[in-house]
């Protein structure tokens, strides 16, 4: 049987999401690579047990990561079962519903038929009880919001999960989305959107919207998928993302357009003594908003790398600045 680390609460920092009850680590393991049914399952298995090892208690799916769509969510299914089904107390796991999953016209997007489907598919191919947040995806212009935050709130009160969470949504979005929920009795726990030192839209508006309404942020791709380390810096790596069949959003066209700042962030990183993936993360700690940062990862070794950057997560206004300026070219 499989004993996690007896430090491992030592070892990861939680910081509570919004004005919620519920902390989060400040590293999460997203699922969406390196975990479907074309994948080693034991490389996966090995990657859950470090993390939580790690104090990484969050574990963050959607109906659709695989490839195929759904077996990433049975392969965890199969990790919890072997390894962590007396430790489900102990484990935060996400997942969300939005995006195609089925034919037909209501295998996508908001609407209470899907998302209630949808999230009855997880948790069967997940083998558990309940999730601990589930999300909305994506905005659906279509369905009105009072709809899918309604199916959120149902999740809740039927038992089928814990907390609710949005992602992709605009700060408008948001705004509006958070209102009924709050309005509900269940307020909006958490937002995903995606944000690195390449994407750094949601600092506009969103994240003053998040802090307004007490909602956690957890950033996802926080490494712009693998471009912010220093893995490109030689070529592209054949067991890299940008080299994968499986990963249509990642080639060597953003890797070359990208290299040259990578390069530059890399050289602040040496001089703070740490790798450019930790660097890129402990960036995105520097607002109490964000919650937790959500990476993803192909080896164990990259996991036990990112918890690194806990030793050196604060920045002087130099590096800031220098940091901004090879941003902004
Ligand atoms: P990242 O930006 O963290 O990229 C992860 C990739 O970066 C890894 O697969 C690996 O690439 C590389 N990497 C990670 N750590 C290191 C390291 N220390 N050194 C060198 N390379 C490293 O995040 P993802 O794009 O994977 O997204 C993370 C999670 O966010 C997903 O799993 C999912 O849960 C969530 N997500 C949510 C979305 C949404 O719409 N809500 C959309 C996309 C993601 P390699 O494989 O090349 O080794």
């Amino acid at each position: 049987m499989y004993v996690p680390a007896e430090n491992r609460y030592d070892v990861m920092q939680y910081r509570r999401s919004g004005r919620s009850g519920l902390k989060l680590p400040l590293v999460s393991l997203g699922l969406w690579h390196n975990f479907g049914g074309v994948d080693v399952l034991e490389n996966g298995r090995a990657m859950v047990r470090r993390a939580f090892d790690l104090g990484i208690t969050h574990f963050d799916l959607a109906n659709n990561y695989g490839p195929p769509a759904g077996s990433a969510e049975e392969n965890f299914g199969k990790i919890m079962k072997l390894d962590f089904h007396h430790l489900r107390h102990e484990v935060v796991i996400s997942t969300k519903a939005g995006y195609w999953m089925w034919n037909g016209p209501y295998g996508e997007w908001g609407s209470r038929k899907y998302l209630i489907s949808s999230l009855d598919q997880s948790l069967k191919r997940m083998g558990l009880d309940y999730v601990d947040i589930f999300y909305s995806h994506r905005p659906d212009p279509d369905t009105p919001f009072e709809e899918t935050m309604s199916a959120l709130d149902y999740t809740v009160r039927s038992g089928r999960a814990m907390y609710v969470g949005l992602s992709n949504y605009n700060a408008e979005q948001t705004r509006e989305a958070a209102a009924i929920l709050r309005d509900l009795g269940t307020p909006c726990l958490i937002h995903q959107p995606i944000y690195n030192m390449f994407n750094r839209w949601v600092e506009d508006e969103l994240l003053e919207v998040l802090d307004v309404f007490g909602i956690g942020t957890i950033p996802f791709s926080p490494l712009a998928q693998g471009l912010l380390t220093d893995k490109y810096l030689n070529g592209i790596p054949e067991d890299s993302r940008a080299a994968s069949e499986h990963s249509p959003f990642l080639d060597k066209d953003d890797v070359d357009k990208t290299i040259d700042q990578v390069r530059e962030l890399n050289k602040i990183a040496q001089e703070r003594g740490q790798t450019l993936a930790q660097m890129a993360v402990a960036w995105l700690w520097r607002f109490p908003v964000i919650t937790s940062v959500l990476i993803g990862a192909s080896k164990v070794r990259q996991i036990e790398d990112i918890v690194g950057a806990m030793n050196n997560a604060n920045f002087s206004e130099d590096e800031l600045n220098r940091i901004d300026a090879i941003l902004k070219g």
